[in-house]
């Protein structure tokens, strides 16, 4: 290229990027202005999510007000997507596709935040019990968010391109709604997402504040049980029988060395046995004890590398205690499985690095990965490998006459209207910046 070209090349970068920034200043200030104007109606939306609950998979009613506000911003929705999941698009000409989540379903538990707006509802749970439910984990406020930013892409469609998916999903507190939208075709039936985003509320930071993870941010969750099996016989003449309540004891504590003597001390690894249960009389050795592990791994190879030592240990401690081969342990690896997530780095910092354009530094936090699960890390581990990027928004009002303020107590009680105005800006700048510079990275971890 000749120096005149050049010099012409960089002459319309430049312009280019100056169009982009001076664009997202302009957006920036229209969404000041967006959500003054549209502050109450969305405190509204949110006292009336919070005062309406429903359990995983029963997200009927929500699926339909969420539904109701996607029609009303012009998208096509689609309800029933994997239970009550509800999916809109909005075509808004040639651009690249961003997909954003929100979760919709509450938790069995008694709200006694003493809030106006507090839930009084009662449902039946998957075994038939009445409990009560409240919207513990914010996924109220998710939702609220998730509304205004389907009002506010169709009303400021002038300054970004390309096509929103907004997805409202079933039971992400089972880890089983996202799997379930997924499986009903939500990458073949609806434009295939370039980019996929979602947040969730944390009373770790000050309320309207960010906080990010890069790379991985939860962990793999696999559920395991263990049929611990003996011989059962009269607890006073033991030496006539295996017992396998001191099999099983033996295998709870040999399971605490995959963490401490297996893995790398800087990978971080959870075997939880939560429950334990066999025998049924102080004086009778049974033939049979049950374990139910919660297993907690990053990577791949970690996550597979424990699941075999789990059984490895389980079997040599059968072995080891004479429990005939017929009757060694039988290790079940259940199938609600959620993969670890994993935020795409080149997106982390693509997002955050345009967001603090227009947050103050002091907005930004960035946040230690948890061994928590969240089922939003299923969009981005298909084979398609999708950039995925969960952030969290805070809701602390750090007022010390509140109560506790943690996700699924009964006091949670979110500072919700800054966390709905940082939610919902930081959706559009992010949708409009990715829409705008369609930035490519790198698949699999840095
Ligand atoms: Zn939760
Ligand atoms: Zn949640």
């Amino acid at each position: 290229m000749n120096p005149l070209c050049r010099y012409a090349l960089s002459l319309i970068l430049l312009g280019a990027a100056v169009d982009v920034a001076a664009e997202e200043t302009a957006l920036a200030r229209e969404l000041d202005r967006w959500t003054a104007a549209n502050a109450s109606g969305l405190e509204s939306v949110y006292k009336e999510l919070h005062a309406h609950p429903e359990l995983s998979f029963q997200e009927e009613a929500t699926g339909e007000r969420l539904a109701r506000a996607l029609r009303e911003g012009g998208f096509e929705v689609t309800t029933h997507v994997g239970g009550f999941g509800v999916v809109g698009v909005l075509r808004n000409g040639e651009g690249p596709t961003v997909m954003i989540r929100t979760d919709m379903d509450a938790l069995p538990v008694k709200e006694a935040t003493g809030l106006a707006y507090a839930s009084e509802a009662v449902a039946e749970d998957s075994e038939g019990s009445s409990v009560p439910v409240m919207h513990a984990c914010g996924h109220d406020v998710h939702m609220t968010i998730f509304t205004g930013v389907a009002a506010a892409a169709a009303e400021l469609n002038a300054h970004w391109n390309g096509t929103l998916v907004l997805i409202a999903q079933p039971a992400e507190e089972w880890g089983a709604g996202a799997g379930a939208m997924l499986r009903d075709g939500l990458f073949e039936r609806f434009p295939l997402p370039d980019y996929v985003l979602a947040l969730h509320v944390t009373p770790a930071l000050r309320a309207g504040s960010l906080g990010y993870t890069r790379g991985y941010a939860f962990a793999n969750v696999d559920s395991v049980d263990i049929a611990v099996r003996g011989i059962g016989g009269h607890g006073a003449y033991p030496n006539t029988a295996i017992d396998p309540v001191v099999v099983a004891s033996r295998i709870v504590v040999a399971l605490q060395t995959i963490a401490s003597r297996e893995v790398s001390p800087s990978d971080p690894v959870v075997v939880t046995v939560g429950r334990i249960q066999g025998g049924t009389k102080r004086n009778i050795i049974p033939d049979e004890v049950r374990l139910e592990l919660t297993v907690r791994t990053y990577s791949p190879d970690t996550r597979a590398k424990v699941l075999d030592s789990i059984e490895r240990i389980a079997r040599g401690v059968a072995v080891s205690a004479g429990v005939p081969d017929e009757l060694l342990p039988v290790v079940e690896r259940k199938e609600d499985a959620i993969p670890a997530l994993y935020n795409d780095p080149g997106l982390v910092d693509a997002v955050i690095g345009e967001l603090r354009n227009f947050f103050p530094a002091e907005d930004f936090e960035e946040l230690e990965p948890t061994m928590g699960g969240e089922d939003f890390a299923q969009y981005g581990a298909t084979e398609h490998d999708i950039p995925a990027f969960l952030f969290r928004v805070g809701v602390n009002s750090f007022d010390e006459s509140q109560p506790a303020q943690s996700l699924h107590s009964p006091y949670f009680a979110p500072e919700y209207a800054p966390a709905i105005r940082t939610g919902v800006t930081a959706m559009m700048l992010s949708l409009a910046y990715l829409t705008a510079t369609a930035p490519s990275f790198a698949a699999g971890e840095d």
